[in-house]
């Protein structure tokens, strides 16, 4: 019987995905522990690390009784029968692989400790995103750095959950994969986590595979999506040429049942922790095994999402008069998606680097993420663009090229333009007759999100433009 649960790196994944399992499992002690001791004081106060629509009231109901937050990394791994690793893999930015492989070291770290800690049998279990054939060299630091009488099973259960709706996705899971070996322990292993899961998750959802089909499958499936994304977004950039509209094409789209209607948005590019790094990871997997074709095809879906961002700074740029050197623009929306404080990759990173590039003075207003975040994102260096309009990241000195609001109507006042960068439901709502009257005229609006009545802001007065769509509709 399993009595406790252990789960290795409390952020975006580890915090929700172990809560569920306290809530669910309630004669099951989960411990999340991590190095992090302003990220565990967070978990254990009333403001929370990570915003997650629900997930406060799971905290709240389950912290404290069978959900426990430490820094006690070593205590709560000797502790465990069960020991899920959430921690965090991206990308290379140094050595062999740079700016495509995963980076293990966090993986590592925690497989040493655990080899170090353990006096008990466990079961270990890849949660975050690994290359496939990762639980091979897994069992090999385990197994060399125990005394050879502690059994280790380490299965794959890749989790699948969007931030943003990670609740719902965690309570209500399309589908929960376990990935195990085929040994007689293998199974056991692969048993006592779908008897786990079997609480609140019917059979027919729950998977089974051998551990390198589950290792693939969560770098494929995030492959998958991210395809969609560029392709829809290929076709917006056509769809401009030609005066065809994205949004009826991909509702033609989205009606073919063997296509269906999800990730056929077009919008500025996708952003979050994963898509980018998982397809690197890919190409990368690709390149290793002397498949450069598939590599370069997988390639092609960062390029359009690049390319993308870079074709909507310009967009903005040339529509007002072909320099926005001095212009106040508004951003909306910093975050990579909206219900989500996480700005990791968002696009608003590469558009707002862009716009400063050429001068632009930017008043950015997000309903969840801090000044300090956004003025963090932009002060770093980093940037793929490999574009025409790239954005020179070092030239951003000046902390006076940028302010940040908490009001939406100061953040509009005298702009010249605004752009909507991440899909908040307010940003539907915001009395637009207001804050046109408060703008420089003309007075722009560029819907990175397609989110907007773009015909009513027409009406209006703004010089309107959306993804995709004929300007003069
Ligand atoms: P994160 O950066 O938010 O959290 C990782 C945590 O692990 C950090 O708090 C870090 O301090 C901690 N950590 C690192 N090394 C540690 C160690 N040795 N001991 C204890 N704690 C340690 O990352 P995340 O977004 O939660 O992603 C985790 C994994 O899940 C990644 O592999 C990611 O690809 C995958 N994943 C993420 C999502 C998502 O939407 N964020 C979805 C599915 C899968």
């Amino acid at each position: 019987m399993v009595k406790k649960i252990c789960g290795i790196g409390a952020g975006y994944v580890g915090g929700p995905t172990m809560a569920v399992i306290a809530l669910k499992c309630p004669s099951i002690e989960v411990a999340v522990v991590d190095i992090s001791h302003s990220r565990i004081s967070a978990w254990n106060s009333d403001k929370l690390p990570i915003y997650e629509p629900g997930l406060e009231q799971v905290i709240q109901q389950c912290r404290g009784k069978n959900l426990h937050f430490s820094t006690d990394v070593e205590k709560h791994v000797y502790e465990a029968d069960i020991i899920f690793v959430n921690v965090n893999t991206p990308t290379k930015t140094s050595g062999l692989g740079a700016g495509k492989a995963a980076d293990l070291t966090y993986w590592e770290t925690a497989a040493r400790v655990i080899a170090d800690v353990s006096r008990s049998n466990k079961i270990v279990v890849e949660k975050s995103t690994v290359p496939v054939r990762t639980a091979e060299v897994i069992e090999k630091i385990l197994v060399h750095n125990s005394n050879g009488k502690i059994k280790y099973q380490i299965l794959s259960n890749p989790e699948f959950l969007s931030e943003g709706t990670a609740m719902q996705d965690l309570l209500n899971p399309d589908r929960v994969l376990l990935g195990g070996n085929d040994s007689l322990e293998g199974q056991e292993a692969i048993q006592k986590l779908k008897d786990i899961y079997a609480h609140w998750v019917p059979q027919d959802r729950i998977i089974t595979t051998n551990l390198w089909s589950a290792e693939l499958s969560k770098l494929a499936d995030n492959a998958f999506l991210a395809q969609r994304i560029s392709s829809i977004n290929a076709m917006s950039a056509l769809c401009e040429a030609t005066g065809a509209d994205v949004s009826q094409v991909s509702c033609v789209l989205s009606k073919n049942t063997k296509l269906g209607s999800k990730y056929l948005n077009a919008s500025v590019g996708f952003g979050g922790s994963c898509f980018q790094k998982d397809i690197l990871n890919l190409v990368y997997i690709c390149e290793s095994n002397g498949l450069f074709e598939v590599a370069n095809y997988w390639k092609e879906v960062v390029k359009v999402n690049d390319y993308q961002k870079s074709r909507f700074v310009k967009k903005v740029v040339t529509s007002m008069f072909n320099t926005v050197s001095g212009k106040k623009i508004a951003v909306l929306g910093f975050s990579f998606k909206k219900d989500t404080s996480d700005t990791r990759k968002t696009p608003a990173i590469d558009v707002c680097k862009g716009l400063l590039a050429d001068n632009a003075c930017l008043s950015i207003y997000d309903p969840r993420v801090s000044e300090e975040q956004i003025r963090r994102d932009l002060s770093t260096n980093e940037s793929h663009w490999d574009h025409s309009i790239q954005a020179k990241s070092t030239s951003f000195t000046s902390a006076k090229q940028v302010s940040v609001f908490a009001d939406v109507y100061e953040a509009t006042k005298d702009a010249h333009g605004i752009c909507v960068l991440t899909e908040w439901d307010e940003f539907k709502t915001i009395d637009y007759r207001k804050v046109f009257d408060s703008m420089v005229k003309p007075a722009f609006v560029f819907d990175g999100r397609n989110v907007l009545d773009v015909d009513k802001l027409r009406e209006i007065g703004f010089i309107a433009y959306s993804i995709g769509k004929p300007l003069n509709q």
